[in-house]
C-alpha cells in the first residue's frame, strides 16, 4: 500500500493544507479526511485522482469534511460516472448532501455518479473500495472516528481529531503506520492530542512507525527544535513531520 500525504495541516493553517491522507492499493484508493482546503491538495497529489474510490470522513468539522463540495463538483466536471463510496459517522451522508447543495445549488441533480454511503460503528467492520474499514471513538470536541485501513497486508491507523482512547489503542495495535494528531506538543489540549502522547501510543500499540500531522502551526513554525527533539529522543519509534505530498509505500 502507497501512502501519500497531500494536506498535513491543522484547521487554521495558513500554508499548509487540511490533513488528508490517500491511499493506494493497487487499482484501489481511498482519501482519509477532505477538508476546506483538501480538494486542490488531492488533486494535485493523486496519480489518477478521477478513480478515488472512497473518501473517510472522520469526524464534522470543517476542515475534515468541507471539501467535499468542491471534490464531488470536480468528479461531475469531468465525468465521473463510477459511484464513490463514502464513509463516517452515523449521518455522514446527509452532512454531504447538505453541504454539497449549500456550495453549488442544483448540480447534485445532475452528477453522473452516486454516493455509497457506509455509516460507521465501532466493531463492526465494513469492506468497501478494496479495503477494510474499522474505526473507535477518540476524544474529540465533537464524536470524531478514528481508523484502522487494511489492504494488501498493510494496515494504517488514522485518528482523525482527538486525544487517544483505550478503544483507538486497540484499533492501532500492530498497525504498520500510526498517523496520528499532534495539535500540542506536550501540554494538555482538550480534545486533541499531543506529539509526546502521540509517540507514547504508538510505543503502547507495538506499532513502530509514526506519521504526526495536524500540528498547531505556532509549534511548527516556532518550537521546531524541541519537536523534532522529541521525535529523535523517540528511538523505538520510527516518529516523522511529513510535509504536503511526502509518499511511503508499506
Ligand atoms: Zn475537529
Ligand atoms: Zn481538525
Amino acid at each position: 500500500m502507497r501512502v501519500t500525504f497531500p494536506g498535513v495541516g491543522e484547521a487554521f493553517d495558513e500554508t499548509l493544507p487540511n490533513t488528508c491522507v490517500l491511499l493506494e492499493a493497487g487499482e484501489d484508493s481511498a482519501l482519509l479526511d477532505c477538508g476546506f482546503t483538501a480538494a486542490h491538495a488531492f488533486w494535485a497529489c493523486a496519480g489518477a485522482p478521477l478513480r478515488l474510490g472512497a473518501v473517510w470522513v472522520s469526524h464534522f468539522h470543517g476542515d475534515h469534511f468541507l471539501g467535499l463540495p468542491l471534490l464531488l463538483l470536480r468528479f461531475w466536471e469531468q465525468g465521473r460516472t463510477a459511484p464513490l463510496v463514502l464513509l463516517g459517522p452515523r449521518g455522514v451522508g446527509e452532512l454531504a448532501v447538505r453541504a454539497m447543495d449549500m456550495a453549488y445549488p442544483g448540480f447534485r441533480a445532475r452528477m453522473r455518479f452516486g454516493l455509497d454511503v457506509r455509516e460507521m460503528e465501532e466493531g463492526r467492520p465494513v469492506e468497501a473500495a478494496g479495503f477494510r474499514w474499522t474505526c473507535a471513538p477518540g476524544d474529540h470536541g465533537a464524536p470524531c472516528l478514528a481508523v484502522r485501513v487494511q489492504a494488501r497486508g498493510a494496515a494504517v491507523f488514522y485518528s482523525g481529531d482527538g486525544k487517544p482512547t483505550d478503544a483507538t489503542l486497540a484499533l492501532a495495535r500492530g498497525a504498520d503506520l500510526v498517523v496520528h494528531e499532534a495539535y500540542a506538543l506536550d501540554a494538555e489540549t482538550p480534545g486533541h492530542g499531543t506529539v509526546a502522547g502521540a509517540i507514547d501510543f504508538t510505543r503502547r500499540a507495538r506499532a513502530r512507525r509514526l506519521w504526526l500531522v495536524h500540528v498547531n502551526r505556532e509549534v511548527r513554525r516556532e518550537r521546531r527544535r524541541e519537536l523534532e527533539a522529541l521525535l529523535r529522543d523517540a528511538a523505538d519509534v520510527e516518529a516523522f513531520l511529513p510535509e504536503p505530498g511526502d509518499a511511503l509505500a508499506l
